[in-house]
């Protein structure tokens, strides 16, 4: 029922509006206050970031690059790429979260001493399939899990149609193993269960991309204990 009208995306914003916003703030930050699936899960983001921001430089210089983090949460990503001197629009659906960001990149990004600040990006509240403009790259880290591949496939297609030159994106692989593990999740639902988590393979991904024109030129591989995450960048075929 989830893939008939705009029901996942309302269930989605109010939850990252809420409880969502809370979880994921603790497990995006640094405080002590999470627990050890929540720190599992906080290294392999923090590693998808890392690979992200290596997958983004190896082309070269970042600076004055034109990046749209669509779904941006607090900011992971947003920050390191306007450290880079990208020129960043982050966006997400969840206004809670794009305060957050907001907040951080205005602690982070302050001048150092004698230094120039980087420019801070611009911040807005909109969910990715009402994003509009043409970016040099963009970057999608950690959303589609919230869609099934029937509603992802018409995401990749809008992110492709606003990138001139690379898409990043990141999902979690729907392979035999994981797929098993959220099974076995499911029979045993925890507390922090809010949101149903879609699982994509990465076939489907590849299908959805070179359907606009776009193909696969690298690709990533994150996992520790309780975080997957495939890790692809995308390039006009
Ligand atoms: N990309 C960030 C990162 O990796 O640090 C955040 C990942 S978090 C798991 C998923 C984010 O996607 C949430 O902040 C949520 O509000 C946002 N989101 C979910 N559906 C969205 C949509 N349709 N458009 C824009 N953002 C969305």
């Amino acid at each position: 029922a989830e893939e008939v009208g705009g029901g996942d995306k309302e269930v989605v914003r109010n939850y990252f509006d809420n409880s969502g916003f809370q979880r994921w703030k603790k497990i995006y930050g640094e405080t002590d206050d999470v627990n050890k699936v929540q720190l599992d899960i906080r290294l392999g983001h923090s590693k998808t970031v890392e690979n992200t921001m290596k997958m983004l430089t190896n082309e070269g210089p970042l600076t004055g690059v034109t990046v749209c983090d669509a779904g941006c949460g607090t900011g992971c990503l947003t920050i390191p790429l306007a450290k880079e001197g990208a020129v960043v629009s982050a966006s997400d659906i969840s206004a809670a979260m794009v305060a957050e960001a907001e907040k951080q990149a205005k602690e982070q990004l302050a001048a150092g001493n004698g230094e120039i600040a980087p420019a801070m990006p611009k911040f807005e509240v909109k969910d990715l399939e009402s994003l509009d403009g043409k970016y040099d790259t963009v970057v999608c880290l950690d959303v589609l899990i919230h869609y099934p591949q029937s509603k992802a496939d018409g995401m990749i297609a809008h992110l492709a149609s606003l990138a001139e030159n690379r898409l990043i994106l990141s999902f979690a692989p729907k392979t035999f193993y994981y797929d098993l593990l959220k099974r076995i999740g499911e029979l045993f639902p925890g507390p922090s269960k809010a949101t149903r988590a879609y699982l994509h393979a990465e076939a489907d991904v590849e299908r959805a991309l070179s359907k606009v024109g776009w193909k696969i030129r690298k690709r990533g591989l994150i996992t520790t204990q309780f975080y997957f995450a495939r890790l692809v960048e995308a390039v006009p075929a």
